[in-house]
């Protein structure tokens, strides 16, 4: 203390201890603030800042219940809008600010351009001046940048995640075409020269076991090409489906029977209901039946038992196709419909396979109107249940 306080005089003009303090709190109260501020523009995550922020509010600018409150997607109708306190709006100057009586709840919005970013909402604990709201005004600026530049960076940084996942799955996917391409072509190669070439030396059994061969490779070709323009068709939209009523209690068992050869090694058991009419394109129905038996065919064991079963159900023409396999975990089922997935794990993955089968039939499915889903037969194994409109919803 200096003698001239210690005596208590005052020069005119020279502030007294009262107003030194509090020029001193307004002055650490503004490097607060600004250090706030500095923590969020400085932040590439705006979560780790957004406490301290809240801190300073709270310790600063003596508000309590402070929310802050961020828009995903600013498009969508705001479904708070009716619960949050009122809006408090006002140029950053605070020159049309009105104060905030002790205890008021009250929002600001988060602002950045034209764009509602999030909301702020708060109490106050004693008045609020129009300077104070102002200082808010300011701080919810930036806050409003930091929400929006943390939103953005998720946005590239999954869009990212994404780009590199369809890579990958293109890479596997080339992979797997000129795996299925290389092999299908050897076998038929070799077999068909072991005819041409050691034709006198072979027995009736080994013959038709080596014609059977170089059929099953060149039917596997064959699909594979039917895949592959189907998916071409699809991406281009270039793909006809004539929608009309189907009798599909005819149709199903028709085309089980044509794939009889497919599934010599199963046993099928085909449940129709009869009369089951639905409003579909039939070529789409042969192509996604056919998917989903030869995946059956593919992934279970030999000699297991696979379901086709059609009924009506609430207006829908409901097929299943039920095996005895290995099933697809629960944690997989969504990803089996996506282009060039293929689920990782030893048993399903040891088949040969490009991963486009099922997208297909789920793109199928959708340009009719119906939906597909994948679930566990009880007892263990896939089962795949499509749904396709009926074509008179009352007898369902
Ligand atoms: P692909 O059979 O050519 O790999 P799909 O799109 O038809 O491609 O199938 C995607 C994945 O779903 C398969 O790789 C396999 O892991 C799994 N899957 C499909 N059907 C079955 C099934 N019936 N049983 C077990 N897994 C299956």
């Amino acid at each position: 203390m200096t003698a001239r306080e210690a005596s208590g005089t005052r020069q005119p003009g020279e502030p007294d201890a009262l107003t030194t303090a509090l020029d001193e709190r307004a002055q650490q109260r503004e490097l607060h603030l600004l250090r706030s501020m500095v923590l969020l523009l400085r932040s590439t995550d705006v979560g780790d800042a957004l406490h301290s922020f809240m801190d300073t509010l709270r310790d600063e600018l003596e508000l309590d219940d402070v929310t802050i409150s961020v828009m995903r997607d600013p498009t969508a109708p705001d479904g708070d809008a009716e619960r949050r306190p009122p809006t408090v709006d006002g140029s950053a100057d605070g020159g049309d600010l009105l104060p905030i009586a002790p205890g008021e709840m009250f929002t600001l919005v988060l602002r950045r351009g034209d764009r509602t970013v999030g909301h702020l909402s708060a109490r106050a604990r004693d008045e609020v001046s129009p300077t104070t709201l102002a200082s808010l005004t300011v701080l919810c600026d930036v806050l409003a940048v930091a929400l929006d530049t943390t939103r953005v960076l998720h946005d590239e940084q999954r869009t990212v995640a994404g780009l590199r996942e369809l890579a990958e799955l293109k890479a596997r996917f080339l992979g797997s075409v000129t795996h299925e391409l290389r092999t299908s072509v050897t076998i038929i190669e070799g077999f068909a020269m072991l005819l041409s070439r050691q034709a006198p030396l072979l027995d009736e059994r080994q013959r038709a076991d080596f014609v059977a061969r170089i059929w099953n490779s060149a039917r596997s070709l064959g699909s594979l090409v039917e895949d592959l323009l189907d998916l071409t068709r699809l991406e281009s939209s270039g793909i006809n489906l004539v929608i009309r009523s189907v009798d599909l209690s005819g149709l199903v068992p028709k085309i089980v029977g044509q794939m009889s050869v497919l599934l010599e090694r199963n046993t099928v058991l085909t449940s129709v209901a009869p009369d089951v009419v639905a409003l579909t394109d039939p070529g789409s129905v042969e192509r996604i039946l056919t998917n989903l038996l030869s995946n059956a065919a593919k992934y279970t064991p030999a000699g297991t038992e696979i379901a086709v079963s059609l009924r009506a159900s609430a207006g829908q023409a409901v097929l299943t196709v039920a095996d005895r396999g290995p099933g697809i975990p629960a944690s997989e089922r969504r990803r089996v419909f996506d282009r060039f997935y293929r689920v990782d794990d030893g048993g399903a993955a040891a088949a040969r396979g490009m991963g486009i089968g099922l997208a297909l039939v789920r793109d199928l499915v959708d340009l009719n109107s119906g939906s597909i889903i994948v679930d566990e037969t009880p007892g263990g194994g896939a089962r795949f249940s499509v749904s396709l409109p009926l074509a008179d919803p009352l007898v369902g």
